[in-house]
């Protein structure tokens, strides 16, 4: 029973997952597919940006002090994590991505992004 549920939960995230992959994909102006391939790409401009990212931060008590038996990985829990989020310097370059439907043939260009860290 639990096993089943645990498979079927995972079937749902792996298919979600699928279709977010899916939809983030080029799609054919012609066909509609999302079947594409990028051929070459031309840089046109590019921008600076701060990208945020999250850090775990663990904090340890100070009574670190192991009475008596206690497991060996009980010392290395930490009592509290929480998350600091911080922007890093970046830079976003612009392109004028060239494609080729593999449904219909069709080449068509784009304007696509690519976020980088400094
Ligand atoms: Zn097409």
């Amino acid at each position: 029973m639990t096993v089943l549920y645990i498979i079927i939960v995972s079937i749902g995230i792996i298919g979600f997952l699928a279709l977010i992959v899916y939809f983030d994909k080029v799609k054919c102006p012609k066909c509609g597919k999302r079947n594409c391939q990028e051929i070459s790409r031309i840089k046109t401009e590019s921008q600076e940006i701060s990208i945020s990212k999250k850090e775990k931060i663990k904090h340890y008590g100070k009574d670190q002090i192991i009475y008596g038996h206690v497991k060996p990985h009980h010392e290395y829990r930490p009592e509290n994590v929480t998350i600091r989020e911080y922007t890093v310097p970046g830079i976003r370059i612009f392109y004028n991505a060239n494609y080729f439907c593999k449904v219909c043939g069709e080449t068509f260009s784009v304007s696509v992004y690519e976020d980088k860290e400094k």
